[in-house]
Parts: structure tokens; sequence; C-alpha cells
């Protein structure tokens, strides 16, 4: 059968999202022996990125060529990645002997029986709404410092507060130029901040951002309310960051809100373990602030913790079976 189409039977896991922490949990479980299936919608958060930054030896690699060798990793050790959708997972009868089993099903119709899950869907940004921001995001928006922040140092770089949070998002770009303005479009500004700001060269302007201006090589400026435009090469903005759950609510995984509006991430222990059994979280959907190379790691770790607990059920199981002496 091709490593891109759905095996039959109960399969080890099935990992819903095959982004970093999703590929790197399916090839842990594959190497070790274990069935594994990956499900992916493919829309990785980084997409309009030109490179994954930041990530040892693997700096400035576009996103999709990074993810394109993980998936051929995980097929060598003969686990499959499917491309599509998951629209409904929920726990399923147990086994005999109470081992957890899901059943998942995808928008072609497809269908999949799992002894375990790996929930690897990644999060969604959301941008403030004003009018010509959205076109530029990944390129003259910017959200990370460290995704990014060097590609666009020593421009003319304008923070768009979010929040009384977008303080310390304004402290950490200054680091990347001398030129940065912040628009506080409406949050509050303490005056022992606007002394700081003062300190650190950083502009404050009050009145409310009207729209993004640009052209064709990209952001130009910021409109304001006032009928000024304010010249910047690049606005960095802080979005809400909300874990993807489409497909998922048939597992009833608690979710929580971080202060500040941040955003909704699945809550996960140690590990990525869940409240449900059987269930693991890893990545950006439960770790919202993770890059890439934490992601990867969150999703090996809970990958050898799944393989760790198959082990204990698989020899629970088989000393059940075995004849009292
Ligand atoms: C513009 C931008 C630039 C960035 N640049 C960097 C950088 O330079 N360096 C860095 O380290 N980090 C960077 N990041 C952060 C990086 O994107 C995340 O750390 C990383 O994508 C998280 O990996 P993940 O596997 O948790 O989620 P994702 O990479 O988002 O993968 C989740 C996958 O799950 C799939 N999925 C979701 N729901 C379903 C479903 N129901 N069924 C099937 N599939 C589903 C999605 O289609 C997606 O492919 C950047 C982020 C943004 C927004």
């Amino acid at each position: 059968m091709a490593a891109n189409e759905l095996p039959t039977g109960t399969v080890d896991a099935v990992v819903i999202g095959g982004g970093a922490a999703g590929l790197n949990g399916a090839l842990m479980l594959a190497r070790s022996r274990r069935s594994v299936v990956v499900i992916d919608g493919g829309d990785p958060r980084n997409a309009p990125a030109e490179g994954v930054h930041g990530l040892l030896g693997l700096d400035g690699t576009p996103p999709a060529e990074l993810l394109r060798r993980g998936r051929d990793e995980v097929r060598h050790y003969g686990g499959h990645v499917v491309p599509g959708e998951v629209t409904s997972a929920a726990p399923a009868e147990p086994s005999p002997e109470g081992d957890p089993r899901f059943a998942v099903a995808l928008a072609d119709g497809g269908r999949l029986r799992a002894r375990r899950l790996l929930v690897a869907t990644g999060l969604r940004d959301v941008l403030p709404d004003i009018p010509g921001l959205a076109g530029h995001w990944g390129r003259g928006v910017v959200h990370c410092p460290y995704c990014h922040g060097w590609e666009v140092r020593d421009e003319p770089i304008g923070v768009l507060a979010t929040s009384p949070a977008s303080v310390h998002h304004a402290v950490l770009f200054r680091q990347l130029t001398d030129d940065l303005t912040y628009f506080a479009h409406g949050t509050d500004l303490d005056d022992d901040t606007r002394t700081r700001f003062t300190a650190r060269g950083i502009r404050v302007i009050d009145t409310p951002v009207e729209r993004v201006e640009s052209g064709p090589d990209g952001v130009t400026g910021v409109r304001l309310a006032d009928g000024r435009t304010v010249a910047r090469r690049v606005l960095a903005v802080a979005t809400t960051l909300l874990a993807r759950t489409e497909g998922l609510a048939g597992l009833r995984l608690p979710m929580e809100d971080l202060p500040n509006a941040m955003g909704r991430r699945f809550v996960a222990g140690m590990a990525g373990t869940t409240d449900v059994p059987g269930v693991w979280v890893a990545g950006n959907a439960t770790d919202l602030t993770a890059q890439v190379g934490a992601s990867a790691a969150a999703g090996a770790l809970a990958a050898a913790h799944i393989n760790a607990d198959l082990a204990t059920a698989d020899t629970d199981a088989a000393v059940r079976l075995t004849p009292a002496r």
C-alpha cells in the first residue's frame, strides 16, 4: 500500500496535523516500529514565511521544504502521511482488555481506527481588523523578533499595539532597529512606560491607526485617523493565538484562555498528556509561543510517551495471555 493511503484495521497511532510537531512525533513512532498515520491539512502556520529561522543546522530552510523532508523521513520508516482534513475524532469502544480506541473520520469520507491519538493541529493567528494589514502577513507584517527580526533589522519599524503587552514587543523590536514607532492605537500606556520609551528613542503615536498603506514593494506606511501618514516599511503586531480545534470536539479535550487575551490552547501536562486517556497534544496547539524547534521537540517527546504507554499495554496483554504457572 502506498504511504499516502489510509491503512485498514486499527493502527497504533493517528497523528492529527503534519507540521513540525506532528511529523516529529510520527518519526519517533515509526522508528519505534509503531503503525502510524499522519493526517495533514497542509496549512502550516508559517506558510507565508520565506524561511524557518533560528533552527540550528536548518536556519533559513523554506517551511515547505522542511516539511517535505519530514514527510519523506516518516515514510522512510514505514509511517503514512496522508493529505486530508480530520472532521471528527472521538473515543470508540475500548478493546475487551480496556485499551483505548479512537474513531477518526476525514472530510473525503475516509475512516481510521487508532489506539492512541497525537493532536498536533497548530494554531491560527488572528490579526487586528485594520484595513490593509492582513495582506502583508508574514512579510511586511510580522509578529516574532526571533523568526524574522534579523531580516527586518535597521528598517523603519512600527509596533501596532493590540494590548498593554505590546510594550514588551516594542522593547524586543528596539533591539533590531533604531527607528521604531509605537502606535498605541487605543491601548493604555502609562507615564513610566512613556519615560522608558523616550529613553530608548521609541516614538509614541496615540492617534488611532486607520489603515495600512502599501506599494509594489510592500508596506509603505500607516494612515492615522487624523489623515496623517507615518512612513514605515515593517509593522510588528501581536496576533491572538487560537489553537486549531476543527474536527476535535468529540475528544472533549480541556481548553484554557490565557491572560491579556493572548489566546486559547489545549491544556496538556508533562510530555503532552491530556485528561483524556490515550490522547496527547504537542506543538502550537498547546504551547502557543513554541517555535519550530520547540514544537518538533514536543512532538518527539509526546511520541516517546505514547510508545511507552503502548509498550506497557502490549506487555499487560501478553501477561493476560500467558498461562499461569
Ligand atoms: C509568519 C510566521 C513565521 C514564522 N517563522 C518562524 C521561524 O522563522 N522560525 C520558527 O522557529 N518558527 C516560526 N514560526 C512559528 C512556527 O510557524 C510554529 O512554531 C510551527 O508552525 C508550529 O508547528 P506545529 O506543528 O505545532 O503547527 P503547524 O506547523 O501549524 O502545523 C499544523 C498542521 O496541522 C494541520 N491541521 C490542523 N487541523 C487539522 C485537521 N483537523 N485535520 C488535518 N490537519 C489539520 C494544518 O493544516 C497544519 O499543516 C512562524 C510563524 C508565523 C506565523
